[in-house]
Parts: structure tokens; C-alpha cells; sequence
């Protein structure tokens, strides 16, 4: 499926994941429209329904009746936009791909310029976001952290402001598709494939409609996710935690020896007791969460079950395509 011994059929595989859009269908594909038609490239454009539970797979379908190139898929329930997005990668068959939000947050205007950077040899064009005036203050209080944090720790280096506004080459597309994992934090698995890549800066605009969809809680999954796929510190950093306070306490157990030979027993203690067992029993705990974070996703990973199921999809042919 993610290989291609034929040449791509399409220049531009437009990838968009919908999860309850319907109001913004007609709205994007308005402005998505003349923007691929003044590019003059062969394109396909794939709108993936992630569980969507309004009518946005209707609306796909009508748009469907007016363009051919329109290519709607319905996954079987909400898998999530990183499931979405996967979906989306292993239908494309165009030259290069470009993923982006169908909220309208992501200005489809800026499609040519991705495209001129990629025509110049850039194998991944990253639209990198100039502001976050769209997201409120505690979200970019906690994105910038984050962010901060996977730039120290992780061994994959996001440039700053990148998101799943991208366009990448069919190469990073086979690479991407021919990665296994679960737990799919789709902005590192695509920047850790590397190949030599391009920042095209734009302007996020506020949210067309709706609500975003993530909320706090799934917010610091996903940020979990992202770091525990593309990190193991949070794993290794136990031994040296662990090894510091052994050592510490092999000291202490020493001094205490000696001082008891020296000056007899001393009864008082009990607060350095308590001290020391509750401090040592968070740590433990922590320690143990963690190795239950990964272990968690270990358990995901051997499950091996499939990132997305489909319940529809048209205009996916096996035989060669003439939509277009
Ligand atoms: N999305 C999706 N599945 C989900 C959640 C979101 O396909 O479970 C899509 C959504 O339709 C949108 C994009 O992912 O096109 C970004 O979602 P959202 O705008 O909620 O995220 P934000 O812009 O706040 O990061
Ligand atoms: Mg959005």
C-alpha cells in the first residue's frame, strides 16, 4: 500500500482530516479550490471523516458529485486526527502530499508556496506558525513548555512552530507509511525520517466554527504520547535518581554507624525517618508511573491492531484512475 512501483498518478495528494466540520465543508473547499487550480498540478484531494457525527460526510459526498478529484473516506469512529492523518498518507498515490487542518485554521493560500519550496528541492515544507493569538493563554503557556521540554529530551528536533500543516515528498510519505507504530505522534515520526526540508512562515487564523477538539486532558495525552514515543529519559532517568539516593543513603548508614560506636544510641530521629520513607516512596512511585507510561504503550504496540478501519470510501480505484 505505502509503496509506489508505478509512477504517482497525481502530482498533489491534498490530505484533510474532518472530525464534526460540517459547517466549514462548503467554506474550505471555496477558498481550496482556486488556489489547486491556479497551480496547475494534477491533484487529488482526500478528506478523511474521522467519526464524525454531523453531517460531514454527506457534504463530502455532494462535493464528490461536483469535482471527481474529491475523494471521501469514513473511518469507522473517531480514531483520533493522528489515525486521520495515517489514513490519509497510505490512500495518497500524488508526487507529494499535503496534509492540513480542515478547519480553516491552516490557509490553503499558502499551498503554492509549499509547493515552489518543494519544487526546489526540498523533500518536507514544513508552514511553520509566526503567532498562536488563535489559542488561549495557558494552552501557549503549555504548548511552549511542552515543546521546550521535547527539545531538550527527545531525539527528533521539531523546528518551533511546526504542526501538521505540511507538504511532503513521495519519499517521506513512503517512509512515514512504512513506519509501524501505534501510537502515531504524527509531527515526530514525520520529522524523524530527516531528509532536507524547508520553513515556509504563516499566520494562523482563528478557528472558522465549532470548537477545538482538544481539550486539557487530551491535550497532555498527546504530549505524553509525543514524548514517550521519541524518548526514553523518562525511562533512564531512574537509574541515576535511584543511584544518587542509593549512594546518598550507603553515606548516611555509614556516618549513622559510626556515630552510634562513637557517642552510643541516640533514640530521637523520627523525623528523619519520615523524611526519608516518604521521599523514597514518591520516587518509587513516580519512577513506577512512568515505567507504566511506557509500558502502556508497549502493550498498544504488541496488540498490533490496526491504527484505522474504514467503514466507506469513494473514488479510490485499484485500476488506473481516469478522474482526473
Ligand atoms: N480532527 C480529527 N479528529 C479528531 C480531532 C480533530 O480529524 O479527533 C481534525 C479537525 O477536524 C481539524 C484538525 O483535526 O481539521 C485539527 O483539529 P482542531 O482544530 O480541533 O485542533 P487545533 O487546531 O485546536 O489544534
Ligand atoms: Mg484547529
Amino acid at each position: 500500500m505505502s509503496s509506489l512501483s508505478i509512477t504517482p498518478p497525481f502530482d498533489l495528494s491534498i490530505i484533510l482530516p474532518f472530525h464534526n466540520e460540517g459547517v466549514t465543508v462548503a467554506a474550505l473547499f471555496q477558498r481550496l479550490y482556486p488556489v489547486l487550480s491556479r497551480l496547475g498540478l494534477s491533484y487529488e484531494v482526500i478528506c478523511v471523516d474521522d467519526g464524525s457525527t454531523d453531517n460531514t460526510y454527506a457534504q463530502l459526498c455532494r462535493e464528490r458529485e461536483q469535482d471527481l478529484r474529491v475523494k471521501p473516506v469514513r473511518l469507522a469512529r473517531n480514531f483520533g486526527k493522528e489515525a486521520a492523518l495515517t489514513c490519509g498518507l497510505h490512500l495518497a498515490r500524488g508526487r507529494a502530499a499535503i496534509t492540513i487542518d480542515s478547519d480553516l485554521q491552516h490557509p490553503p493560500e499558502l499551498i503554492p508556496q509549499l509547493v515552489e519550496a518543494w519544487r526546489g528541492g526540498a523533500k518536507m515544507v514544513y508552514a511553520i506558525r509566526s503567532n498562536r493569538d488563535a489559542d488561549g493563554p495557558l494552552r501557549k503557556l503549555l504548548t511552549k513548555a511542552f515543546y521546550a521540554l521535547f527539545r531538550h529530551i527527545a531525539d527528533v528536533q521539531l523546528p518551533e512552530g511546526a504542526g501538521d500543516f505540511r507538504l511532503l515528498d513521495r519519499v517521506v510519505v513512503d517512509a512515514v507509511n512504512a513506519m509501524p507504530e501505534r501510537n502515531r505522534f504524527m509531527k515526530g515520526l514525520m520529522t524523524w525520517v530527516g531528509f532536507n526540508y524547508a520553513l515556509v512562515p504563516f499566520e494562523v487564523a482563528p478557528r472558522s466554527d465549532g470548537k477545538s477538539h482538544w481539550n486539557f486532558l487530551r491535550l497532555v495525552r498527546f504530549a505524553f504520547d509525543g514524548l514517550t514515543s521519541f524518548s526514553t529519559l523518562p525511562l533512564r532517568i531512574w537509574t541515576w535518581c535511584g543511584s544518587m539516593i542509593s549512594l546518598f543513603a550507603l553515606g548516611y548508614g555509614i556516618y549513622l554507624t559510626v556515630r552510634t560506636l562513637a557517642f552510643g544510641i541516640d533514640v530521637p530521629g523520627f523525623a528523619s525517618l519520615m523524611v526519608g520513607i516518604l521521599f523514597l516512596g514518591g520516587i518509587q512511585l513516580l519512577s513506577l508511573g512512568v515505567i507504566g507510561e511506557y509500558l502502556a504503550r508497549v502493550f498498544t504496540e504488541v496488540k498490533g491492531r490496526p491504527i484505522y478501519l474504514i467503514a466507506e470510501k469513494e473514488g479510490f480505484h485499484s485500476a488506473p484512475d481516469t478522474s482526473n
